[in-house]
């Protein structure tokens, strides 16, 4: 297909470039012969509309990614829906907006597949959007996304600019939150795999009744695709991106156990919840461009651990408390 955003010699904003994604975005754009630009907290909040204007205006970027969002879990998004409702809105319309004063070319909005109705068809089609309630335990965050993803269809229709918006699925991989407050599946039962292994326990509890199904993708093949993207997309939709294959909650526990290296046996806990039974992305608009992921579910799952293992070593994940 024909490329329709050449990188070459292009000034790159990534915002967010400390989170899972961002940080995985700046590893994959060092591949391409761009420049890539990024800047502190301390020295640019992104909820300062004035600050935003001046500080993209100064450094003057070619395409933008807009990774930076205010994330959590289901207990986080219950107890401070004006963070993730306000924070969000404010801080993609500023990007978008001060993108678009300075005459930035192409920028790449990012969502995730929870803008989607709680009861949509599996697997999930980007035209899904709008036709169902969310999911009310991340309403406030998933409101914030549409808007942006409708912002950029607005500039597109208004001003014909090429700025287009990506969901992705569920990602998991260096960089992750290994928090078991907070942490979503993948590095919850890498983390308890690994105590369990380190202390000899006999089972890794796993919440609820393991039959939930759910879609993972390695974060260097998200910002694998998005790059893609940036480079070969200027559609007015937003596009899905997954691995397209989902997995039991209970073969992802016997998998990472596998990988691990940990002989206990799953157990499941039946008092925490399953959340919604399945949550596949239908990625054939992505696929059709001729992406595909590189690694398998196992591949990515041992990519991960080698990471966190050298994270454990270094004191940069601590043990404690876990659940
Ligand atoms: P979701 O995709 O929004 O439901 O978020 P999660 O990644 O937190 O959970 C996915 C599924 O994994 C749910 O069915 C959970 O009950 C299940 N699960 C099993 N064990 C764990 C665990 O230790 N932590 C988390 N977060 N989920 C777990």
């Amino acid at each position: 297909m024909d490329q329709t955003f050449d990188l070459k010699g292009k000034r790159v904003f990534v915002a967010g470039h400390r989170g899972m994604v961002g940080s995985a975005l700046v590893r994959r754009l060092a591949g391409e012969d761009c420049e890539i630009l990024t800047v502190a907290r301390s020295e640019l909040d992104l909820l300062d509309q004035a600050g935003v204007r001046r500080w993209i205006s100064e450094h003057r970027p070619d395409a933008v990614v807009m990774a930076a969002a205010k994330v959590g879990g289901i207990l986080a998004n219950d107890r401070f829906p004006v963070d993730f409702l306000y924070e969000n809105l404010a801080m993609q319309t500023n990007v978008i907006e001060a993108a678009f004063r300075s005459e930035v070319q192409k920028l790449l909005f990012l969502g995730s597949s929870c803008i989607y109705p709680k009861l949509a068809p599996q697997p999930i089609p980007e035209d899904a959007l709008l036709t169902g309630p969310l999911e009310p335990t991340n309403e406030w965050y998933a409101v914030a996304k549409i808007a942006g993803l409708k912002l950029c269809q607005a500039y597109q229709r208004q001003y014909g600019v090429d700025y287009i918006s990506a969901m992705p699925t569920n990602l998991y991989g260096p960089g992750d939150n290994f928090d078991l407050n907070g942490s979503h599946v993948v590095p919850a039962l890498m983390r308890k795999s690994h105590e369990a292994k380190r202390t000899g326990q006999k089972t890794l509890q796993v919440w609820g009744s393991g039959r939930p199904m759910r879609e993972f993708l390695h974060v260097d093949d998200a910002a694998d695709a998005l790059v893609w993207l940036l480079k070969n997309y200027a559609g007015d939709s937003h596009v899905n991106v997954g691995s397209g294959q989902d997995v039991t909650i209970a073969d992802l526990a016997r998998t990472m156990l596998s990988v691990v290296g940990c002989e206990a046996a799953v157990a499941f806990d039946p008092t925490k919840p399953d959340g919604t039974p399945r949550k596949l992305m239908d990625v054939s608009r992505l696929f059709a461009t001729g992406w595909r992921p590189k690694y398998s579910l196992r591949g990515g799952l041992e990519q991960t651990y080698a990471w966190f293992l050298d994270h454990v070593e270094k004191g940069q994940i601590r043990f404690g408390q876990s659940r």
